[in-house]
């Protein structure tokens, strides 16, 4: 089978080039997929732009658009097993959690199924009875939709669903790491009724097929999930034809915990916060701000547990999380700690690259940290957490939003009135009050400052994919007089 599909038809790539697929959990290849090349993605431009411009696509009613998307999470659910152990074969992540992004997925299709047919415009009232004015949402035409390796089918589905909803056509990039999903999810699409050229799937390296996809003139919007570096080339390369352009970057969330919070549930969550999926989460805790009072407590029994994490494969039932996605990222990450190390944090534990097969690192604790260190501001995408402390609530405040990103966010305190005074002032896309990382797909998500431009999930996430159009109609047609006959 080839893995390309554009204008409806699944292909090999034109060079015939091709790409070994790695295990990230023993570092073996599993499979190989076919690798496209700039030909490749400008023919899928092409034929995403032939289908919206011919226009019967957007014609397809919206109804009828959300049943594609419903039948999609039917065929998708029917066989929930083999994508999740598909995710979890690319990414190395636990079949339990790929079972979860899975389910995930299906919900968003769902939820945009059902968003899509409420979207319907407004008549403004102008006061004058001889206008008529109603503001009116289009699609915004051609969307290229760029996705990472951390969550793959999720990412793609938080894109694809609302896309199809709002009635655009659209190129899908996935991580060249982690394709599988990607096009299953993709087979699926075309087995619930998706027509030819409306939904088109490159595989490639985004250092090879990205310029062309997101320069190009004939792509009205690129949405892009990613790293904060690729976000700024791919703004700068889409500025040059003023695409519409929807980031969702990186994050360094801060985590903060009051004296007065209920200390287990927030321990307990300080673990989940940073070391689910080893960190590989854009909105990971990984800052943990504790109050000085509790802080040698606290940190101590933090420690203690981290140090007890279990790393292991997808399929080993004894592991509680899993490697990180290539070699090269556990590099990164290690040079990350190495470097926060010489800027004077002190190493608790993990730090070491262990023996084996396998791209495992262990939890990661660096402690007496200040805001000027690079490991406290700088995101490793890894499991790796920095220790800060603070005594007054406006400390605490004033450090979680020392950051160039703003993303997510917790507080822990069982006083209400401090949790909403210190979720107001916060300035990140989320703010969990006593919990960490549960989202729900009609409630926005993005972030604020370098985190990114834009929104995903809730009303807000289908805007992204809709043009609003005044149309102003006069009922009664008469010369303006403004110059003279
Ligand atoms: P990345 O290296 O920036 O890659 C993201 C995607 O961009 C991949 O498909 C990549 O392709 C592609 N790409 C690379 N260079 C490109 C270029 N010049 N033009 C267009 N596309 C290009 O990020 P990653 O390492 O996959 O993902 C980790 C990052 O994503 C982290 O920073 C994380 O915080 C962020 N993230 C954010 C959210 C959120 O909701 N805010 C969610 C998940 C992840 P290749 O893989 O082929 O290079």
């Amino acid at each position: 089978m080839t893995d390309l599909h554009i204008n409806g038809v699944w292909v090999a790539a034109h060079d015939g080039a091709e790409r070994e697929i790695i295990c990230p959990a023993d570092g073996t290849v599993f499979k190989k997929v076919d690798e496209a090349g700039p030909a490749d993605a400008q023919a899928a431009i092409d034929a995403a732009r032939s289908a919206f411009d011919s226009g019967w696509w957007t014609q397809i009613s919206v109804i009828q658009r959300g049943a594609i998307l419903e039948r999609t999470g039917d065929l998708i659910e029917e066989r929930l097993e083999e994508f999740a152990q598909a995710e979890s074969m690319d990414t190395g992540k636990r079949i339990v959690e790929a079972r979860y992004d899975i389910a995930d997925s299906i919900r968003c299709l769902r939820y945009f199924a059902q968003l899509g047919p409420t979207f319907s415009g407004r008549s403004v009232d102008t006061g004058d009875s001889h206008i008529q004015s109603r503001v009116q949402y289009e699609p915004v035409g051609v969307a290229v939709l760029i996705t990472p390796w951390n969550y793959p089918l999720l990412q793609a589905v938080w894109k694809v669903a609302p896309a199809i909803a709002a009635g655009c056509t659209f190129v899908l990039k996935p991580s060249e790491l982690t394709p599988s999903t990607s096009i299953m999810f993709m087979q699926a699409l075309v087995d619930a009724g998706l027509p030819p050229g409306v939904g088109n799937l490159v595989l490639g390296a985004g250092a090879s097929i990205g310029e062309t996809l997101t320069s190009s003139s004939k792509v009205d919007m690129v949405s892009f999930t990613g790293g904060l570096e690729t976000g700024k080339r791919v703004m700068a390369s889409a500025a040059a034809t003023i695409k519409k352009v929807a980031l969702e970057l990186g994050g360094k969330n801060p985590n903060i915990i009051f004296a007065d919070a209920d200390l287990e549930a927030a321990l307990d969550n300080a673990l989940t916060a940073i070391f689910l999926h080893s960190g590989q989460v854009c909105s990971a805790g990984s800052r943990l701000i504790v109050e000085q009072s509790i802080h040698h407590s606290f940190l101590q029994e933090f420690v203690e547990r981290a140090k007890k994490i279990r790393l292991g494969g997808p399929f080993d039932e004894s592991a509680e999380t899993g490697a990180l996605i290539s070699e090269a990222h556990r590099n990164k990450v290690h040079t990350f700690v190495e470097k926060g190390v010489s800027e004077g944090a002190e190493l608790l534990c993990g730090g070491e690259i262990p023996e084996g097969p396998g791209y495992f690192y262990p939890p990661t604790i660096l402690a007496n940290c200040t805001t000027h260190m690079s490991c406290v501001q700088d995101e490793s995408f890894g499991p790796v957490v920095t220790i800060e402390t603070f005594t007054t609530e406006e400390q605490a405040i004033a450090l979680a939003n020392d950051t160039y990103y703003g993303l997510a966010g917790a507080v822990w305190t069982q006083d209400a009135g401090k949790s909403q005074r210190v979720a107001n002032a916060l300035r990140h896309g989320t703010i969990w009050i006593n919990d960490f990382h549960p989202y729900v797909p009609q409630a926005e998500w993005g972030g604020f400052k370098q985190s990114g431009i834009g929104r995903e999930l809730g009303p807000n996430g289908l805007l992204e994919y809709l043009e609003a159009k005044h149309v102003y109609h006069n009922t009664s047609p008469a010369p303006s007089g403004w110059f003279g006959a």
